[in-house]
């Protein structure tokens, strides 16, 4: 489509509500008359090259969808019998900040919790107010074990002193053109299906371009997918041993002597620790634990150890495996022993471009953004900081699983009320659901910031404010490239952007705010003075940027002093080398080196368990329809997707006389969910894979249906709190055991 004829053309790097999701790729947006008519993927964003996916497609139908909240909602009634009443923004604001200010006079700042769910751009806005009001429980709320990235961004800070991702030469404009970039020969896939999905500031399809080119892959996933039927090997394992294969592998390639002897030499410390440790892990034994063959463990290794130059991609499996940042840890060595470390093709250094913070992913953004006396004062006092060193000196989240036992137990101090913004706990991540409903009913004054109705905000909310998808509002982003921003293309009904709501009530909360910045705008500015560019700037050269040479652009930045703040060759760590034995981890009372521990409530752990309910079942597959529990009231994604469904090996579904597409019951100690069977190879005998995020807006919102919410929503069956030493990582959500009953002649 072009633009003319009354039609404008908006080009916006996505990061928000709408589509949803943490990619950040270019589209174009055409405008006629105020209204959206159409969404293209933006050929010339270096990011995706004009490629998008079903949700971003659909953002007309999410955009304009009857049931959008498009006014600040007041509860008119008891919670959960779904009674609103439309209010001004002035009233919203107004009760909101008498409400708060109030909490804080009584009980202190630290009696709100401010809840996200995943990223987006309200990483920025949420952890902004929160600061603001002089809260340190900035809280990912129900994720247990915050098993989602924050392990694997813990393990790569303390191994490198920096985060790290598979090179598909995304940091560089002419993308695989650039005559520095080279095919991976190999890319080491743990724990996630990339093309369904693009998690964390990578494009999933990267790996597929690199396989047409030749690339290889390993995958390391307990189910079949498209990815592991085109595999070189296929890791099978029994879910929740990720540690094990590491270390298994870590075993063959060190007693192999196929690590890369300069590179370890050079760089690396605590090498001799490790082999010592690894010895402990024979491929043999990995099989027994792990039940993939030791032949497999020890030719995924050489295969991975002897390529010229191997990147390494993972996901969630990871976080969400017992001690969660020690198995990314773990992984983390197998990049560094063989040299794949800022080469081109390999596993490269990522820093947020131009080194713009828009989503603090580190305590050092944070005390830059906040400054260090009240980062340390806040420090003090997060939920878990006093229980977990990682809690206090990583990241500044309060741990989930602590912060919902306080609002139960009010321990270690009350909670009194709860900021909830673009989550939902109820409809999505919370493991212990009906742990988090009860806990979460009985605080005084919560508020959900949100698009849609949904389990959370029918249940608890006092008061709903309306946001805006990433096409109506203005904001910025540097995760990882390129730097980009979002320009407002059209107003729907009163939403405004996550900036917007959060600065003026940061604003009405802490004056200094106020003196600071005049406007969102102002703020977005001062941030991107350290790229030399302005909102504007961003938007006249199409809304985005590449990093320029140096510390944020690949390659062999270790070797020309780009890394460590002194400008010494080097990386980092408090070393100035790759720590293999972390003294970071030691700092934390974590051990500082990787070992392996079984799933608390696994079937080795817990065999008596295992006997009543003999399945293992993974939760929070992807569907490229769905962003977690959102929509599932678009039009275009339900009616490929209607129902919840939950794949059975064939064998064990004929065990059970259960029948392809016939509902069942998932069930285990927590209570029982119903699912669509869909028999199916993809997975082991003893083993299911379902999704999570299921509720269903077509149902009754008010209690006690709740949108089906307790028939669907599958992280009700997963136990709590995280099964970690550390606090961070071991959410339980892929190593739960369950049985399958079935359900009576026409249930549903
Ligand atoms: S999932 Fe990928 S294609 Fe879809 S909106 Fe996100 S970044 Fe764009």
């Amino acid at each position: 489509m072009r633009a003319g004829e009354g039609v404008k053309e908006y080009k916006c790097t996505v990061w928000s509500a709408g589509a949803g999701c943490h990619g950040s790729c270019g589209q174009k947006l055409y405008v006629k008359d105020g209204k959206l008519i159409r969404i293209e993927g933006d050929e010339n964003n270096p990011w995706n090259q004009g490629r998008s996916c079903s949700r971003a497609l659909a953002l007309k139908q999410y955009m304009y969808h009857p049931d959008r909240i498009t006014t600040p909602l007041k509860r008119d009634g008891a919670r959960g019998e779904g009674k609103f009443v439309p209010i001004s923004w002035d009233e919203a604001f107004d009760t909101i900040e008498r409400k708060m200010k109030g909490i804080r006079e009584e009980f202190g700042a630290e009696s709100i919790l401010f809840c996200q769910g995943t990223g987006r751009d309200v990483g920025g806005p949420i952890s902004f107010l929160a600061y603001s009001y002089g809260s340190p429980n900035w809280v990912q709320l129900g994720l247990s074990g915050q098993s989602c990235y924050t392990p694997r961004l813990g393990a790569m800070k303390a191994t490198f002193g920096d985060f790290m991702v598979a090179d598909c030469s995304q940091f560089l404009e002419k993308r695989y053109d650039d005559p520095e970039f080279e095919y991976p020969e190999v890319i080491l896939v743990w724990g996630q299906n990339p093309p369904p999905t693009c998690p964390d500031g990578f494009f999933g399809h990267w790996i597929v371009d690199c396989m047409k080119k030749g690339t290889q892959v390993i995958c390391v996933d307990p189910r079949h997918t498209w990815m592991t039927t085109r595999a070189k090997h296929h890791l099978q394992l029994r879910p929740g041993t990720d540690g094990a294969l590491a270390l298994g592998m870590l075993n063959v390639i060190i007693n192999e002597g196929i690590y890369d002897k300069e590179f370890v030499a050079k760089w690396c410390l605590g090498f001799e620790e490790l082999k010592e440790r690894v010895q402990e892990y024979s491929p043999e034994k990995v099989a027994g634990i792990t039940g993939v063959p030791a032949d497999t463990i020890v030719s995924a290794s050489r295969t991975y150890a002897k390529a010229k130059n191997a990147g390494g991609h993972w996901g969630l499996a990871v976080d969400t495996a017992p001690e969660g940042t020690t198995v990314a840890q773990a992984i983390t060595h197998l990049w560094a022993i063989t040299g794949n470390i800022d080469i081109p093709g390999g596993s490269v250094i990522a820093r947020p471009s131009h080194g713009v913070t828009t989503y603090p992913y580190t305590t050092e953004e944070l005390v830059e953004l906040y400054g260090q006396e009240l980062v340390t004062k806040l420090n003090d006092k997060r939920i878990g900081a006093n229980e977990y060193k990682m809690v206090r000196g990583f990241r500044g989240w309060a741990q989930p699983d602590r912060a919902i036992e306080a609002c139960k137990t009010g321990v270690p101090y009350p909670i009194k009320g709860a900021w909830i913004q673009t989550c939902n706990p109820l409809g999505g991540q919370a493991t212990r659901t009906k742990y988090h409903y009860e806990a979460l009913k009985g605080l005084d004054f919560i508020v959900a910031v949100d698009l849609f109705h949904n389990p959370t905000t029918m249940a608890l909310a006092d008061i709903v404010l309306p946001a805006a998808t990433f096409a109506e509002k203005e904001t910025f982003r540097s995760w990882w490239v390129p730097l980009g921003v979002t320009q407002k293309a059209v107003q729907v009904g009163e939403c405004k952007s996550d900036w917007e709501i959060n600065f003026e009530l940061a604003g009405r909360l802490n004056p200094e705010i106020r003196q600071r910045w005049g406007s969102v705008r102002e703020l977005i500015d001062s941030r991107l003075q350290r790229a030399g560019l302005t909102f504007d700037k961003l938007v006249e050269q199409g809304s985005w940027a590449m990093p320029p040479d140096g510390p944020f652009k690949p390659y062999r930045r270790h070797e020309r002093g780009l890394l460590r703040h002194d400008g010494v060759p080097g990386f980092n760590t408090p070393s100035g080398k790759i720590e293999l034995y972390s003294s970071v981890y030691k700092g934390f009372d974590i051990d500082p080196l990787p070992f392996y521990r079984e799933p608390v409530n696994g079937p080795v752990a817990k065999p008596e368990l295992a006997q009543q309910y003999p399945l293992t079942m993974i939760s929070g597959t992807r569907n490229p329809l769905f962003f977690h529990s959102e929509h599932r009231s678009i039009p275009w994604l339900r009616e490929k997707c209607p129902e919840p469904l939950v794949d059975i090996h064939p064998d064990t579904a004929k065990e059970l006389g259960i029948f392809d597409g016939e509902w069942v019951f998932i069930e285990n100690q927590m209570g029982k969910v119903k699912r669509k069977a869909s028999l199916s190879k993809t997975v082991k005998p003893n083993m299911i894979n379902t999704e999570h995020g299921w509720w269903k807006p077509e149902l009754e919102g008010a209690e006690p249906t709740l949108f089906g919410v307790w028939d669907y929503q599958i992280n009700q069956l997963v136990p709590g709190p995280q099964d970690s030493q550390s606090g961070f990582g071991g959410g339980q959500y892929k190593v739960t055991q369950v049985k399958l009953t079935k359900m009576p002649e026409g249930g549903k």
